[in-house]
C-alpha cells in the first residue's frame, strides 16, 4: 500500500518529523480557506500517486487568494498521468536554501535495507542515481543489529550535508528507520527535505510504501488504506477484496492467482493488445466474485473486451463456469464480449455449462486471448 504524501507526512510527523502546516481540500472554496487560514504563500499540491507532481503541473506555490483559487481551478478535476485529482494538500510554502534527499528501502542484493542520503534532492532522484550515482551515500543496516546511532550520521557526513544541519537530518534519518521498521514499510521516502534560510529542516514531500501482508498487524495504516485509493475502479476493487492495478490499455483481464493474471498480460502484449488491467479473483469462483470482477473490469471506460483465465484447481472449472453464466445473466445486456479459458479440474464439465450466448469460449490460453485482442481492436476501431 502506498499513502497520499498527506498520509506519510501525518506518520513522519507523528514520529517527530517537522512538516509544514497543512490542511487537506476537495473543492475550490475548501483550498482559499485553507490558505487563508494557514497564511500565503502556501503550496497546493495534488494528492495521486504519481512521482514528479511538479513537473507534470500537480503543485502551484501561490502568494493571494485570487492565486489560490486559480490553482485550485485547475488543479482539482485534473488529469495527473491518468489520475484525476480529487484531493489537495494546501500547506505553508517552506522558504528553502537546500534541498536534500533521504530515503530507505530494501537492497534486495545485499538482503539489507539501506539509507540513502543525497544533497541533490527536490530533483528526480532516479536521474541522479542513474548519472551521478556518487551523489547519493549508501549506509546498510543489518536489520537484526537494528540502525546504529552513527550508521545515519555517517550517512549524512558522506553525502555532504551542510555541518550545521547534519545532526538534525541524522536524527531524521534515524526515525524514518524506526518508522520503517515498526511500521513494515518497504520504502520510505523525503524527498525534498528542506533546509529553510533559518536552518531548520522540514519533509516537503513524503512518500511511504507498507508491505501489503503485514497490514493486519499495522493497525492504525490499514485504515488508511480505502483513503489511499486513487480512483474509484480501485476503490471499489479494494473493497471487493481483489489485487486490481489499473494499466491503460483496452482489453480486461480477469483470472485466478496472480502468476496466471500476470502470464494472461505478457500474452495480451503478445498478441498485439494491450492490457487494462491486472485483477486476481483469488481462490474460488463462486458467482458473486465473478460478478464483483466484471463489475469492476465493465465500469472502466477503457476497457473494449474481457478475457477470463481461470485455472481449476480446488477451485472446479464446472463451478467457475456456473458462476460466469450467473454473473453475466444479470446483465441485460453484456456491454463487453467476453472470452473465457477454463483449465484444470473438471475444465471439460465447465466448458459445456459456459453459456455461448454469453461468452466465446477457447479451449487455448493463446487463443482466448488473441480472441479478446481482436475484439478490443474491432471495438476500437
Ligand atoms: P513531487 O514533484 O511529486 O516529488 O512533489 P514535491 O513535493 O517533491 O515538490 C516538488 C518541488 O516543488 C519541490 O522540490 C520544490 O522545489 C517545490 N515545492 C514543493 N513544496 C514547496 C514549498 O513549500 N515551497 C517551495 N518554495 N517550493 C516547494
Ligand atoms: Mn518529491
Amino acid at each position: 500500500m502506498r499513502l497520499h504524501e498527506h498520509q506519510a507526512k501525518n506518520v513522519f510527523a507523528g514520529a517527530g518529523v517537522p512538516i509544514p502546516d497543512s490542511a487537506l481540500a476537495t473543492t475550490t472554496e475548501g483550498v482559499v480557506d485553507a490558505a487563508e487560514e494557514i497564511g500565503f504563500p502556501v503550496a497546493v499540491k495534488a494528492q495521486v500517486h504519481v512521482g514528479g507532481r511538479g513537473k507534470a503541473g500537480g503543485i502551484e506555490l501561490v502568494e493571494s487568494p485570487e492565486e489560490a483559487r486559480a490553482a485550485a481551478d485547475r488543479i482539482l478535476g485534473m488529469d495527473l498521468k491518468g489520475y484525476t485529482v480529487e484531493t489537495v494538500l494546501v500547506e505553508a510554502a517552506v522558504e528553502f536554501v537546500n534541498e536534500l534527499y533521504v530515503g530507505i528501502t530494501m537492497d534486495r542484493d545485499a538482503g539489507q535495507p539501506v539509507l540513502m542520503v543525497s544533497t541533490e534532492g527536490g530533483v528526480d532522484i532516479e536521474a541522479v542515481a542513474a548519472e551521478t550515482p556518487e551523489a547519493i551515500a549508501r549506509v546498510h543496516v543489518d536489520p537484526v543489529a537494528g540502525l546504529r546511532p552513527f550508521q545515519a550520521r555517517q550517512a549524512v557526513y558522506r553525502a555532504g550535508v551542510p555541518d550545521d544541519v547534519a545532526s538534525d537530518v541524522a536524527s531524521v534519518l534515524s526515525t524514518l528507520y524506526e518508522l520503517f521498521d515498526e511500521r513494515d514499510a518497504s520504502e520510505i521516502e523525503i524527498n525534498p527535505v528542506m533546509v529553510t534560510n533559518d536552518r531548520e529542516v522540514v519533509a516537503a514531500d513524503a512518500v511511504m510504501n507498507v508491505d501489503d501482508d503485514a497490514l493486519f498487524r499495522q493497525a492504525g495504516l490499514a485504515e488508511l488504506e480505502a483513503e489511499s485509493y486513487t480512483n474509484d475502479l480501485e476503490r471499489t476493487a479494494g473493497e471487493y477484496g481483489f489485487d486490481y492495478v489499473r494499466l491503460d490499455g483496452n482489453v480486461g483481464i480477469i483470472g485466478n492467482g496472480a502468476g496466471l493474471v500476470m502470464t494472461t498480460l505478457d500474452l495480451v502484449d503478445y498478441f498485439g493488445g494491450t492490457p487494462a488491467n491486472f485483477l486476481d479473483i483469488g481462490g474460488g469462483a463462486k458467482a458473486e466474485r465473478v460478478a464483483n470482477a466484471l463489475d469492476v473490469v465493465f465500469a472502466d471506460d477503457n476497457v473494449d473486451s474481457v478475457v477470463f483465465n481461470i485455472f481449476g484447481g480446488i477451485t472446479r472449472g464446472d463451478e467457475v463456469a456456473e458462476g460466469i453464466n450467473t454473473a453475466l445473466e444479470q446483465f441485460e445486456a453484456i456491454p463487453k464480449p467476453v472470452v473465457v479459458r477454463l483449465a484444470g479440474t473438471n475444465a471439460e464439465a465447465g466448458m459445456e455449462i459456459l453459456n455461448t450466448d454469453l461468452v466465446e469460449v477457447e479451449a487455448t490460453l493463446e487463443d482466448a486471448v488473441e480472441r479478446a485482442v481482436d475484439n478490443a481492436n474491432e471495438v476500437s476501431q
